[in-house]
């Protein structure tokens, strides 16, 4: 069943969606190469705690640490280690809080020193695919519409769309219904109600589709081996369209929120 959100409860993830916002701005600035994917998960841990929140990965369903790293082939659910951090990498970093009992759940891919011309579009194409579908998170529009946003821009662009890994709905915990596949058809699927919170979130892969999972029993690479791209925004619908809730909007109150941090 999918729960909507009263303007209350909004009003609390647009605090959680803030806040996460920030942490990964953080991070994808302190990203360069040298730097271990362990000490951007320590440092994703200390601000979100500082800022009283508890980074919702930790712990969940087993996953011990507060941000997935996934780097080139990984495609989510990496675990941060000691790898340090190449030029021409591709990074993702996915990142959840909880605050006050909302979930707020954000991912971006970031380029690590001066990355290939191939990496820089599979990278800019798959948050064009965010951004196309966050566009379609609209009152009377279906679930399918946000799929095929997604597959039609990637496929025109010669990649192809993960199967295996979907968004969701978000708000007390961070995986409600519906899934929301990166694939589809215009107009099928769940009609789009006010008060849905999803969490969209596209990975795109330069070669095939499939996936297969580590002996670790979480990293998520391509079977090809070929890198794969994530971003991922928290996105209330409104009736005046969508709100981007993980989207930093004011530079003072992101400086603000994590002020403490050292
Ligand atoms: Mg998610």
């Amino acid at each position: 069943m999918i729960i909507g959100k009263s303007q209350k409860e909004i009003d609390k993830m647009r605090a959680s969606g803030q806040l996460v916002g920030c942490v990964l701005k953080e991070l994808r600035a302190m990203v360069e190469p040298g730097m271990t994917t362990m000490e951007v998960d320590n440092t994703a841990e200390k601000m979100i705690r500082d800022a009283g929140a508890y980074p919702t990965f930790k712990g969940y369903n087993g996953f011990p640490y507060s941000i997935c790293a996934s780097v080139n082939e990984q495609v989510v659910h990496g675990f941060p280690s000691g790898y340090k951090l190449q030029e021409g990498d591709i990074f993702s970093i996915d990142v959840g809080v909880t605050l006050e009992g909302f979930v707020g759940d954000t991912a971006a891919t970031i380029p690590v020193g001066t990355v290939t011309e191939d990496r820089l579009k599979l990278i800019r194409v798959t948050e064009e695919c965010l951004q196309l579908a966050i566009d379609q998170c609209r009152v009377g529009n279906h679930l399918g519409d946000i799929g095929w946003a997604v597959q039609s821009h990637a496929e025109a662009n010669g990649y192809s769309v993960v199967r295996d890994y979907v968004g969701h709905g978000i708000g007390r915990r961070m995986h409600e219904d519906p899934q929301i596949p990166n694939y589809g058809k215009p107009g099928k699927g769940a009609k789009i109600k006010k008060g849905y919170v999803f969490a969209v979130e596209p990975m795109i892969n330069m070669g095939q589709h499939h996936t297969k999972t580590l002996k670790d029993g979480w990293t998520v690479v391509t079977l090809d081996a070929q890198p794969s791209a994530h971003a991922e925004h928290t996105i209330a619908i409104t009736e005046e369209g969508p709100e981007v809730l993980t989207l930093v909007r004011s530079e003072a109150a992101a400086e603000e929120r994590i002020a403490n941090v050292a």
